[in-house]
């Protein structure tokens, strides 16, 4: 097979891991006798510093190009500690978003069982969990209409719907639903917003083309205290922008770490790869950031932009052998990790591609 791959690094540990991700997929080529031609661009503060622009049309252009893009993450602290900054990395992120219809975001959530220790829930509640999130990625409060009063004082983001967005990303959920186990729970918080009863109408609406599903209505409250209560009662879950964010933070306690958590986000061309987690501030640049998310967004990029399962198999493989060989990044060490067994970014990466 012979695919083009954008791969866009972006900020902070985005640029530490995403290099591991591409030299996966790099061997996966070798190994399984595909040609993946490797582009890269620059996208969030990185991309300002350089055009002005977090989203520079050079990279808009490639990306439209590609067959796929393993992206890293944006965010400087520059901007988190300045709200009022005009120009800012995740504009690049929302705006690609938008331009790729890149409208589903899913998230497979999934523990290694060698990781059962490094969880803050107990393992007894863990082992089995096992839970696709479809987050909505181009709605929300996150492209609704944001508004300052002229004194400064009151502030608000729209949070808004249609029908056909709320439409297609459940039956986006309810066709994985029908490839699993078959329940689909929806959240949303639709006693109190009008945009979660319109999301949860349109929800009732597609469940009834799948009758196989069991479905259920939950509210994000509840939801967000179920997920921990008891994460094995969720198959597939159906959530907005914002409380997909929010819950599926949450839920990478249920891998273990944020530093674990694949994200695959899709629409109706190309796929687009990338943790769920950010640019890390607080460890960037120590070389000490846990590259497995990458790693594992390359397996879905795999997986679901090029169908090619057994190689998407052979890179998870590869990562459970290095697990079970006990070699820990710092986030996923606990205190049975042995010292010679907790290493870096470069050495964790090093150890899944010679096991791949
Ligand atoms: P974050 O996800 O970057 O980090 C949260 C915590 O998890 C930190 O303590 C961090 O050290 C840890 N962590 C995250 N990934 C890890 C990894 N691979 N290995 C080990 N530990 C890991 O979230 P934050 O601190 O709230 O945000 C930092 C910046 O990232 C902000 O500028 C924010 O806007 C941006 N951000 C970007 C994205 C994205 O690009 N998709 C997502 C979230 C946040």
């Amino acid at each position: 097979m012979k695919k083009n791959i954008l791969v866009i690094p972006g900020d902070g540990i985005g640029q530490e891991v995403t290099d591991w991700g591409k030299k996966v997929l790099e061997k996966i080529a070798l190994k399984f006798n595909h040609q993946f031609d490797f582009d890269e661009a620059l996208m969030g503060h990185v991309a300002i510093e350089a055009t002005g622009n977090p989203l520079p049309d050079e990279t808009l252009a490639k990306a439209n190009a590609s067959d796929a893009i393993l992206f890293g993450a944006i965010g400087h602290i520059k901007y988190d500690n300045d709200p009022s900054a005009k120009v800012r990395p995740e504009q690049g992120l929302l705006k690609i978003r938008k331009e790729l219809g890149l409208y589903a975001n899913l998230r497979p959530i999934k523990l290694f069982d060698e990781l059962l220790g490094a969880s803050s829930i107990k393992p007894e509640i863990l082992r089995g969990a096992d839970i696709l999130f479809f987050r909505e990625l181009t709605g929300d409060v996150y492209f609704g209409e944001k508004k300052r009063s002229e004194d400064r004082k009151t502030a608000s983001d729209l949070m808004i719907y249609s029908a056909y967005e709320v439409e297609r990303i459940a039956i986006k959920a309810y066709e994985a639903a029908m490839k699993r186990n078959k329940k689909l729970c929806s959240v949303d918080k639709a006693n109190v917003l009008e945009s979660s009863r319109l999301w949860r109408e349109v929800v009732q609406d597609v469940a009834k083309k799948y009758p196989e599903v069991e479905t259920e209505h939950m509210f994000i409250d509840n939801a967000a205290m179920q997920l921990i209560k008891d994460p094995k009662r969720f198959d597939v879950v159906l959530t907005a922008n914002l409380f997909g964010d929010i819950l599926t933070d949450e839920a990478s306690q249920i891998a273990g770490s944020m530093g674990m958590l694949a994200s695959a986000s899709v629409g109706d061309k190309i796929g687009f790869y990338e943790p769920i987690h950010g640019s890390a501030h607080d460890i960037a640049g120590k070389g000490i950031a846990n590259p497995l998310a990458s790693i594992l967004s390359a397996a879905l990029l795999l997986e679901i932009s090029f169908g090619l399962k057994k190689e998407a198999e052979a890179i998870v493989n590869a990562v459970d052998q290095t697990l079970k060989q006990g070699w820990r990044s710092a986030d996923i060490a606990d205190y049975t990790t042995p010292i010679d067994k907790k290493v870096g970014t470069s050495a964790m990466g090093q150890k899944v591609l010679d096991n791949l």
